[in-house]
Formats: structure tokens, sequence, C-alpha cells
């Protein structure tokens, strides 16, 4: 809830005049239990930030990120240290999230030991397992990283991740940097997984064609801000937001006589240092007014599969409401 996360342009100095990059700023949502929560965006948006957020791996300025009601922000030491085992992560680059030096045993065997779980014979039986589990042969275990394809070391990363029977694991662009055949099975894999486990998900990617495939829901990042909320469905079917409209306009279809009219953005995402006043999307908007650069509009609930921010819909709501009939 209102997660906020600044960084300072000058390391350590926060100061306005110096200004910093607005990373993440004021975003809220919730992810439910056993879904995939799809988080889309272009690079630089901030999905990154959020996820290591979420994480703990960075700390929020401000802002609640709760887990069955406890706040994980305000949780430290031995308290976090016991939550942190609930919350893995797989990695975009699965060589550079890789220890070289160490075996794939050690790798996938590490969460067991830092979280005193399993040990000695258990926790070699526990890691074959695992190896089974995303498709590998438990005979790897004593390899390197370095022995391994691009898409098995991402394998290795996802059975790193559910070694301790998350509950939510956080997959950062995490098919992004493979062969595009490869992706399909990787995702095939996390699909599995979650069936089998009842896994929940935050899924993110600036590939939306992916988010789709994956998602129950989906979330539209832009420049810090989460600017549309809907179920996978609705949100292909009846995007609202004209961001989401440009960049669900860019997808490339494969049915050459579905004829969709692309919609070009204009001009580059604007710097996150000094990002537009009011809604953030205002400098590229082709249906921009003028309250757009005064006000950050406010989520407004479209239905309770979709809500949106953008004035479009809070002027169109207020008008609607000043439509309704009286009843005498
Ligand atoms: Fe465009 Fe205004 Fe909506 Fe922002 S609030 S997306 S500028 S119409
Ligand atoms: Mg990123």
């Amino acid at each position: 809830n209102n997660v906020k996360k600044y960084f300072p342009l000058k390391k350590g100095v926060f100061s306005k005049q110096l200004g910093y990059v607005k990373a993440v700023d004021d975003v809220s949502f919730s992810i439910f239990k056993g879904e995939t929560f799809g988080l889309v965006g272009e690079s630089g948006c901030g999905k990154s930030t959020l996820s290591r957020v979420i994480m703990r791996l960075t700390d929020a300025d401000s802002g609640e990120i709760k887990f069955d009601n406890i706040d994980l922000l305000n949780l430290k030491g031995e308290q976090l240290r016991k939550q942190r085992g609930k919350f893995q992560m797989v990695f975009q680059k699965p060589f550079e999230s890789l220890n070289p030096r160490r075996t794939v045993g050690q790798i996938i065997g590490a969460p067991f030991e830092i979280h005193g779980a399993a040990a000695g014979a258990d926790k070699e039986k526990r890691v074959k397992r695992l190896l089974e589990l995303v498709g590998l042969s438990p005979q790897y275990i004593n390899r390197y990283p370095h022995e391994f394809s691009g898409g098995q070391r991402q394998r290795i990363g996802i059975a790193r991740a559910i070694a301790l029977n998350p509950k939510l694991v956080v997959c950062d662009e995490a098919v992004s940097a493979l062969d595009v055949s490869i992706q399909s099975q990787i995702l095939n894999l996390l699909d599995d997984l979650q069936k089998e486990f009842g896994l929940t998900y935050l899924f993110i990617s600036h590939n939306l064609s992916i988010v789709k495939h994956m998602s129950n829901r989906i979330a539209v990042m832009y420049l810090g801000s989460i600017v549309e909320i809907a179920d996978a469905e609705e949100l292909y079917a009846n995007a609202r937001h004209p961001y989401t409209k440009a960049l669900l306009s860019a997808i490339p279809m494969p049915d050459p006589d579905f004829n969709k009219e692309r919609i070009i953005l204009s001009g580059d995402v604007p710097s996150p240092v000094n990002p537009p006043t009011g809604c953030r999307f205002c400098t590229r908007c082709k249906d921009v007014m003028p309250i757009c650069s005064e006000v950050a509009p406010e989520f407004i609930e479209l239905s309770d599969k979709h809500a949106v921010a953008c004035h479009l819909f809070t002027n169109a709501s207020a008008e609607i409401q000043q439509q309704q009939p009286v009843l005498l």
C-alpha cells in the first residue's frame, strides 16, 4: 500500500534541489493466493525496484507491504529472516545469479542451510528431488553452473527458489534472457510447479504477450506508477488507459487479417528524475486534457475486475453520477 522508493541522484544526499529518481511512487495493489499477478511496463518504469522492495532487498521509503497481515517493512533481524524464506525470487540473468564456484547441489541446497531446514543426506535427497522437479537429472548435483545451458541454469534458479515451499515467487524478467524456443519450456515449468505446489507468482516482464500467457490479473506500470489493473482477459479485450492501449497495439498479431491500428507513442519515456506533474503520461498521451498536467488521477474502479487511473474516467464517473436519476 502506497509504497514509495526514491533514489537520491547524489548518493546518500536526499535533497529536493539535487533531485531524486522517483523509481516507485505511491504504488498499491494486492496479490491473491494461488494467482499469477503480472506486472508489465517498459524497462526503467520501476518494476524491478518494486520487486526488490517487496523482497526486502531494498528498503522502501514509505508505505506498507503486508503479508497475511504482517507488515514486512517493520520486521527486522530474526523476525525478518523467518518471513524471508516465504518469498523467493527468480532472476533475469540465470548465469549471474548463480555462484560459478559452487556446485548445483550447493546452490540449490543453500536455502536449506540458511534456514536450518535440512542438512547432510536429507538435504541431498531434497536437492535431487528438486532437480527432478525442474526437469534436470539428479546426477547433475556435483556440476557447476558453466556446464549448463541458459535454460538449464534458469531451471536451477527455479529449483533454488522453490526449495523452501515459498508463499510467493517473484519472477523478474525470468525468461527475457532466453531464446524464444526455451522461453516456453521455462514458462510451462513455472505453470506446472504452480499447479503442483499452489504457488503464487508475481510475474514481471516488459513483454505483454508473455505476461498475458502467464497471468490471472495484470498491473500496468508507467514511470513509477501503476496506471491500470485488470483481469488478464479483461485487460486485453477492454484496455482503458491510453498507455495500456498503446502498449497493446504494439503486440504483433499472428493473424494478418486482424487489422489493428498501431498507436505510436510520441516522444521518449520522460526521466524519472523530474517526472511530469499530474498524470505521468501527460507528455505522451493523445487524449491529454488541461487537468492532466495539474492533478494526478486517482484510481477509479470500473468494475470489480478493472481499475484505471486516468482523468478520462474521473470525469466520466462524475458525469455518470450526475446523470443518476433521483429516486423519490
Ligand atoms: Fe491521458 Fe490525461 Fe488519462 Fe493521463 S489522465 S492518461 S494524460 S487522458
Ligand atoms: Mg527490470
